[in-house]
């Protein structure tokens, strides 16, 4: 049953026990009246009363008359008065009421009343002879009336009393009914109330429970449970208040996952929430009770963790939780391998806000990801200096493309069958207004970081192919990737876009992708290249044997070209293993009918050795340095040796 059908309900039986309780206050006035009748109104006693005393009076005349009987004029008069008294109550409304349809009865009283008027004179004039006998006279005649008056009177009383006991009787009933109906409608209310007050109790208890419910849903993340930043951000608050007066050490651990996009890219929304979930778990058993865990972002979490037992606390929980996180996941029956960085900023005099102590963490956990995965690392003052380095460098960015300060190079690659130049590898140039020429490997990531890099690969593409077209004999343009470009979906069309407008052979392109690119070998970076391929462009796998070095890489795609690192070509007379792998690249390259670049060639020694080795082409410093558009030489120099195989 609803509140609002219970108040209704309640409203009406409210109603009724009101209306049942007036009406009985009516019934109980009604009963006393008819009582208060029963017991103080008699009329056949009344009309009794006033025959005997008409009696009365007719014996006392009589004895009068008689001497010697003892009965004085006084006497006869105070029986007259008595009988005018009663007389006159006959005459009252009441008595009326019973012979009320009777007009003999009325007459009888009339006659009475005219006697009594008659009679009272001679009362004063008893002892003048004859009046006694004239007033026996007057009243003699009403004897038999009045005695017939009484019986009359008798009769009717008699009815009259029944009648009022059969309302007695109607109104006990109703009485009785009506307080056995009240009783119950005391009953119903009473369990009424206490349903009320259930129902009420439960409301409250709900409103209660929803009330928790909500300030929860507000405080924590609704997918793993943990807490949210809004949370963290308090709880951290808390930290800095207990510190300042108590001086509680703490920390405050960032971490975010590596390769966890990638999973939700290609695997999926639903497996990668099912994933966080199952981290979500993994961190809180790496915590002790109270060490607050919270979900901060995507897959960004922070911890607070005070320093129980020393600082060296959050080195090993760091440790740990890096191991946890990167044991694999089974979701869903697949097995998934991620990892994570952490970056840990403990409590510092000079820090006066929860966001100060955060920004140092993410600091930290930068730092951290930039020295390879599952790395933790601590806040250095340094990292914030470092930090502005980035924003002016993100700054400068942005507007160097429209300030037109890129630039390409291009560097040789060399056909070690032909003893011929047969590429340029085209290298991003940047000349910073202030700081002159900065290295790609430092701005290329912020590029990828800010979204910059699709429009600046773009450019890369069209003045590489701009630059080819104008090369001598077939030699090709080989241009370098970022796995971002590959996300955007504008890569083919951009590529297809550069090789019209220039005009430029598409096999005379080569486009280099490092592993990363191939790390998640999802569907579309798949497409894009065997789309790119069909353009009739030529794909080459770049810095191969530095990242996972998968062969299953290999395996995913023809590949046109291998090229080998050049950490193992300079390690080639120092490390006996790195021979050994540059020769397996070469056999693998062989085996798998692709071309093979050994990169880094310094010495004629590294040249020989990788022609040796079984490589099919060669780039590096030895045959040149990356050098502007102008300024390119398209044979190789006739004075440097180059041993044949
Ligand atoms: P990469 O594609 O492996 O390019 C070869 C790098 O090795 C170039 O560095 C080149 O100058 C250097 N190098 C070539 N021969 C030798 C040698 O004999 N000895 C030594 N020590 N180094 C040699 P650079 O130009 O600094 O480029 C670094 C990396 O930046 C490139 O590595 C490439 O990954 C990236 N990069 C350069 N230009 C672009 C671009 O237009 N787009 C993208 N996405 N990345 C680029
Ligand atoms: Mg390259
Ligand atoms: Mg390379």
């Amino acid at each position: 049953m609803s509140l609002r059908t219970l108040k209704a309900i309640f409203g009406a039986v409210t109603v009724c026990f009101l209306v049942a309780s007036a009406y009985l206050a009516v019934l109980v006035t009604e009963r006393q009246k008819v009582l208060e009748d029963i017991t103080h109104y008699n009329p056949a006693w009344q009309a009794s009363q006033a025959v005997s005393e008409f009696m009365r009076l007719e014996r006392r005349l009589d004895a009068f008359n008689v001497p010697g009987r003892g009965v004085d004029k006084d006497e006869v008069e105070l029986r007259f008065d008595i009988l005018l008294s009663r007389a006159k109550l006959l005459s009252e409304g009441r008595f009326q009421s019973i012979i009320q349809g009777d007009p003999d009865q009325q007459t009888t009283l009339r006659r009475l009343a005219d006697v009594l008027v008659l009679v009272q004179p001679l009362m004063a004039e008893l002892e003048r002879p004859g009046s006694v006998q004239q007033t026996l006279q007057l009243l003699e005649p009403l004897e038999p009336r009045l005695l017939q008056l009484a019986s009359y009177a008798q009769i009717r009383g008699g009815e009259r009393i029944a009648q009022d006991q059969q309302e007695l009787n109607r109104l006990y009933w109703i009485f009785s009914g009506l307080s056995l109906g009240l009783i119950l409608l005391g009953l119903i209310l009473i369990g009424l109330f206490s349903r009320h007050n259930q129902l009420l109790q439960r409301a409250h208890r709900d409103l209660h429970a929803l009330t928790g419910h909500l300030a929860h849903a507000a405080s924590h993340d609704a997918l793993t449970g943990l807490a949210n930043r809004v949370l963290f951000h308090e709880q951290l608050e808390m930290y800095l208040g207990r510190w300042r007066q108590a001086g509680i050490q703490f920390a405050v651990l960032c971490l975010d996952l590596d390769r966890f996009k990638s999973v939700n890219d290609t695997l999926g929304h639903e497996i990668g929430d099912a994933l966080l979930r199952v981290v979500a778990d993994r961190l809180r058993n790496c915590l002790r009770d109270g060490d607050i865990v919270a979900r901060l972002g995507g897959d960004e979490f922070g911890i607070l963790l005070e320093a129980k037992v020393g600082l060296e606390t959050y080195t090993v929980l760091a440790k740990r939780i890096v191991e946890r996180l990167s044991a694999p996941y089974s979701v869903d029956g697949r097995e998934i391998v991620i990892g994570t960085s952490v970056g840990i900023a403990s409590v510092e005099p000079d820090i006066v806000a929860p966001d100060q102590m955060l920004k140092r963490a993410d600091l930290a956990l930068y730092a951290a990801k930039s020295q390879g995965r599952g790395m933790f690392c601590y806040f250095e003052p340094s990292m914030e200096a470092r930090l502005d380095e980035r924003q002016s460098l993100e700054i400068d960015l942005r507007k160097a493309l429209a300030n037109d300060e890129f630039e390409l190079f291009f560097q040789p690659q060399v056909n070690l069958k032909l003893n011929e130049i047969n590429g340029f590898e085209a290298l991003l140039r940047w000349r910073h207004p202030r700081w002159g020429k900065v290295s790609p490997a430092e701005y290329i990531p912020v590029a990828e970081d800010i979204g910059l890099i699709s429009p600046l690969g773009e450019w890369v593409i069209r003045t590489a192919c701009a630059e080819a077209v104008n090369w001598p004999r077939d030699i090709k343009v080989a241009v370098n990737l970022s796995p971002v470009q590959f996300r955007n979906g504008t890569l083919v069309e951009s590529v297809r876009n550069a090789l019209e407008s220039t005009g430029l052979a598409p096999r005379r392109l080569e486009l280099e992708i490092t592993e990363t690119s191939l790390l998640d070998e999802n569907e579309a970076t798949m497409a894009a290249l065997h789309e790119l391929r069909r353009l009739g462009v030529q794909i080459a796998i770049d810095d191969f044997g530095t990242g996972y070095s998968s062969l299953s890489y290999l395996r995913s795609f023809p590949f046109d070209r291998i090229k080998v690192d050049r950490s193992f070509v300079r390690d080639l007379s120092l490390r006996r293993d790195a021979m050994t792998i540059v020769q397996s690249i070469a056999s693998l390259g062989a085996g798998l009918g692709m071309s093979t670049v050994a990169e880094g060639i310094e010495t004629k020694e590294q040249l020989t050795q990788v022609r040796t080795a079984g490589y099919t082409e060669a780039q590096g410093y030895y045959f040149g340095r990356p050098k502007p558009a102008h300024e390119l030489v398209y044979t190789l120099d006739p004075v440097l040796p180059v041993p044949s195989a």
